[in-house]
């Protein structure tokens, strides 16, 4: 058994994430000391074809432009057949070889099961002036990245809510996909999720499709909020799009909130004080909201 390496400081993204690399390698040299002291623990590391430890090397196989700013690349270890997971709420930290810097950034994995040929796939915003982004967005089939994780702490309990609001921004939907998908497959969970969707026009509504086919589960519902006016004429059948940013009044709808709604929220800082202070107004308790 080898002892885990530890991460160098530019393997960190700064994000502030939970738990950091740093974190994870604390908890693998702890085991790995145990495990020496023939304490039998075994090490986190096991059959997934991603490690928090070490980086391993997926080709992009296929991109999907969204948009101007937005694009699906799809990537898979040539490799390996093992099979890549992660949990809700998880990230993926990619490592970024540049000329003059190297850094790593954090991405959402999601996937899709009629999707056989990647392991997972990026839903990318592209940022102007972004280092990693921007490198990403221009990536061509067959290109190696390098990749390490799951990292993350968000943890999923089946029926413990009745209610669980999903309020994202742009590619913050993406933390909330592994999440859909393992409450609507669980048939034994009755958790009711309600996302709401803040886009900023019709042609960045990402994974529009996918979202619009969940809407056939019962204990499914969306609304998507658009902060660029479109027409009606552009919509789907029946699909909720309204032509305003969310706002509190649109809380309003669902009143009265208890104890058996939970609250998770994903996109940028300011979005996510926003609605902190929002549903801290609405008095709801602070344990039953997640911000990703
Ligand atoms: C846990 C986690 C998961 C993430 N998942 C995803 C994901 O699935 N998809 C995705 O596209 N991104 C995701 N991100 C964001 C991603 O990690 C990068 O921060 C983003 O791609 C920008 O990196 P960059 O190197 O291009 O920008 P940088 O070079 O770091 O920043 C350059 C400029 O870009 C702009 N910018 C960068 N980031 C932001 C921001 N968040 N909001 C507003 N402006 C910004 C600013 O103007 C900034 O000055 C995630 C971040 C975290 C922490």
């Amino acid at each position: 058994m080898k002892p885990p390496v530890e991460p160098k400081a530019e393997d960190c993204c700064n994000s502030g994430c939970n738990p950091c690399i740093f974190d994870v390698y604390e908890k693998q040299l702890q085991l790995y000391h145990k495990s020496l002291r023939g304490e039998g623990e075994k090490l986190l590391e096991g059959e997934n074809g991603i490690s928090q430890l070490n980086y391993t090397t997926f080709v992009v196989t296929e991109k999907i432009i969204i948009c101007d700013s937005h694009v699906l690349i799809k990537f898979k270890n040539l490799e390996s057949h093992k099979k890549v997971t992660w949990s809700a709420g998880d990230h993926f930290l990619i490592k970024y070889y540049g000329e003059t810097k190297s850094c790593t950034k954090a991405y959402t994995p999601i996937h899709f099961d009629k999707d056989k040929d990647s392991d997972f796939i990026i839903l990318l915003k592209r940022y102007s002036n972004g280092l990693v982004s921007n490198f990403l967005y221009a990536l061509e089939i067959g290109t190696p990245t390098l990749w390490r994780g799951p990292y993350g702490s968000f943890k999923l309990f089946p029926n413990k809510y009745k209610r669980m609001f999903m309020i994202a921004q742009g590619t913050g939907i993406a933390t909330f996909i592994k999440i859909i998908e393992d409450v609507l497959k669980d048939e034994d969970n009755f958790t009711k999720i309600i996302l709401l969707f803040c886009c900023k026009n019709i042609s960045c509504i990402l994974l529009r499709e996918y979202l619009y086919s969940c809407n056939s589960y019962w204990n499914f519902d969306y609304q998507i909020f658009l902060s660029t006016y479109s027409d009606s004429a552009c919509y789907k059948y029946k699909e909720p799009i309204v032509n305003h940013k969310l706002s509190a009044a649109d809380f309003e709808t669902f009143v009265p909130f208890t104890s058996s709604d939970q609250f998770l929220a994903c996109g940028s800082a300011e979005f996510m004080n926003h609605f902190k202070n929002l549903l801290s107004d609405k008095n709801i308790p602070s344990e039953n909201i997640c911000l990703f």
